[in-house]
C-alpha cells in the first residue's frame, strides 16, 4: 500500500445511480397517489416525448429493459432462424443475445483502434464472404460514437437494416446528430449503472409507425382487438411500468449535468495520466461528441507487464515501470474503488465459440485492447479529491 494513502471509507464505484433530492420521487410519488401504478400513464407518455424531442427521433416505446427494446427491433427487422446477424463484438452481451432469442447467427464483427467500435473495414469484409446477410447490430462503446456514416454506406450498399444499440451513448452525437437515430430501429437503457436510470428501463427508437404500433402490441402481450383475450401472435409482457418512469422523467432534466460531469472526470483523467504509458479510450474530436459514460484506459503495449488470463481467473507479475489492467484493477479494489475490465469480445466467449468472427489483420484489436484495457471509477458522485486519490493509485502501479 502507498504510506499515505488509505483505502476509502465510501466504495467509489465504476458507475452508480445519481439521483436528485426528490425531483424522482415527485414523479414515483405522483403515480401513487394518482394510482397510476402499472404500465400506462402520465410517467410514460412524457417521457416518451421527451426523448423523441432530445434524440430526435419520431417515436420512442417505453419497455422494461433494454434488452427488451433489443429483442423487439430484432423481431422488426425480421431476423429467421438462421439468419446471420453482423454484431459489434467488443460489447456487453445483451447486444447479442436478443439475436439468439429470434434463432439468428451473430457474426462478430472486429473494432477499430480510433473509436474501439465496429470497423467499418471489417464489416464490409464479412458482407464479401456473407453477401446475403440482410442485418447489422451496432453498439456505441462506453459512450463513444462509432464511424457511424461510413458503417451505415456499407449497410446500404448491401441493403442491410441497420440496428443501433445506443444503451451506453444516450446523449452522444455524431456529426451534431444524436446516436440511436442512424438505425432503422435503435435501442437506448436506463439500467442502473447507465448516464440516466429508471432503476431499470428501455426504449426502442424509430421514425416508423407500423413498427411502433407493432412493438406496443407484442410489449403486451399480443392482444388482439376483440371483447375476449384474442392471439394471433405470440406476445411479451415487456411493457415499462409507470413508476419506473416516474424516475426516468425526474432523471431526464439531469442528462446534459451528467454528461458534464463524465467529461469532467475524463479530462481529469487524461491531464493526470499525461506522463504515464497509458491513452484514454479515443474519438474523433472533429465528429463527436461522446457522453463519457465511462473513462477507460489502455496500457501501451511497451509498458504491460506479464498477465494471464484463463476463462475465469487472471494473474500477472509485478515489474518496475510497467503495469498491466489485473494489477490496476486489483489495486483500486485494495483501496476500495471499483473499476472494470474491458468487456470481454463475444468472440472469445465459450458461449459463442463456433460462430464466425471478421477482421482486417492478422491480430484482432478487439483481442488486444481486451488485453491492455481497462474501465475507471466514472461515478457522477466522485469528489475531485477522490479521483486525484485515484490517480495517484493507478501512477503507483507504474512504478
Ligand atoms: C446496458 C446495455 C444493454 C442492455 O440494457 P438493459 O437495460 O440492461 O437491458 C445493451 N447493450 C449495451 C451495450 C449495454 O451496455
Amino acid at each position: 500500500m502507498i504510506s499515505n494513502i488509505k483505502p476509502f471509507e465510501k466504495k467509489v464505484w465504476l458507475s452508480s445511480p445519481t439521483m436528485h433530492d426528490g425531483e424522482e420521487m415527485k414523479y414515483v410519488k405522483e403515480a401513487y397517489d394518482t394510482n397510476w401504478m402499472s404500465c400506462i400513464g402520465e410517467n410514460i407518455n412524457s417521457i416518451e416525448k421527451t426523448t423523441c424531442e432530445k434524440i430526435g427521433c419520431k417515436y420512442a416505446v417505453a419497455l422494461s429493459t433494454g434488452t427488451a427494446a433489443l429483442h423487439l427491433a430484432i423481431k422488426l427487422a425480421g431476423v429467421k432462424r438462421g439468419d446471420k446477424v453482423f454484431c459489434s463484438d467488443m460489447t456487453f452481451a445483451a447486444t447479442v443475445n436478443p439475436v439468439v432469442y429470434e434463432g439468428g447467427v451473430p457474426v462478430f464483427i472486429d473494432s477499430e483502434y480510433d473509436t474501439w467500435n465496429m470497423d467499418p473495414k471489417a464489416l464490409e469484409k464479412a458482407f464479401e464472404l456473407y453477401p446475403d446477410t440482410k442485418f447489422v447490430v451496432v453498439a456505441h462503446l462506453y459512450g463513444v460514437p462509432a464511424k457511424i456514416n461510413e458503417i451505415k454506406a456499407v449497410c446500404d450498399k448491401y441493403n442491410a437494416i441497420l440496428i443501433e444499440d445506443a444503451a451506453e451513448s444516450l446523449g452522444a452525437t455524431y456529426n451534431n446528430i444524436m446516436t440511436g437515430t442512424f438505425g432503422k430501429y435503435n435501442c437506448i437503457s436506463f439500467n442502473g449503472n447507465k448516464i440516466i436510470t429508471g432503476s431499470s428501463g428501455g426504449m426502442l427508437l424509430t421514425d416508423d409507425l407500423e413498427a411502433v404500433n407493432k412493438v406496443k402490441k407484442w410489449s403486451t402481450q399480443s392482444r388482439e382487438n376483440a371483447p375476449w383475450y384474442q392471439h394471433e401472435e405470440l406476445g411479451y409482457n415487456y411493457r415499462m411500468s409507470n413508476v419506473v418512469a416516474g424516475v426516468i422523467r425526474g432523471q431526464y432534466p439531469h442528462l446534459e449535468e451528467h454528461i458534464a460531469q463524465k467529461k469532467e472526470i475524463y479530462e481529469r483523467y487524461k491531464e493526470g495520466f499525461k506522463d504515464l504509458p497509458i491513452t484514454m479510450n479515443p474519438f474523433d474530436d472533429k465528429k463527436s461528441k461522446p457522453n463519457y459514460w465511462l473513462s477507460c484506459m489502455l496500457i501501451n503495449k511497451d509498458a504491460m507487464c506479464k498477465q494471464q488470463r484463463s476463462n475465469t481467473e487472471a494473474t500477472y507479475v509485478s515489474e518496475q515501470g510497467k503495469s498491466c489492467p489485473t494489477e490496476i484493477l486489483e489495486t483500486l479494489l485494495k483501496y476500495n474503488a471499483e473499476g472494470r475490465p474491458i468487456w470481454k469480445p463475444m468472440h472469445m466467449q465459450p458461449i459463442f465459440k463456433d460462430n464466425a468472427f471478421v477482421k482486417v489483420e492478422n491480430n484482432a484489436v478487439n483481442e488486444d485492447i481486451f488485453e491492455r484495457g481497462l474501465c475507471l471509477p466514472s461515478d457522477n458522485k466522485m469528489t475531485k479529491e477522490q479521483q486525484e486519490v485515484i490517480i495517484e493509485i493507478v501512477k503507483n502501479c507504474f512504478k
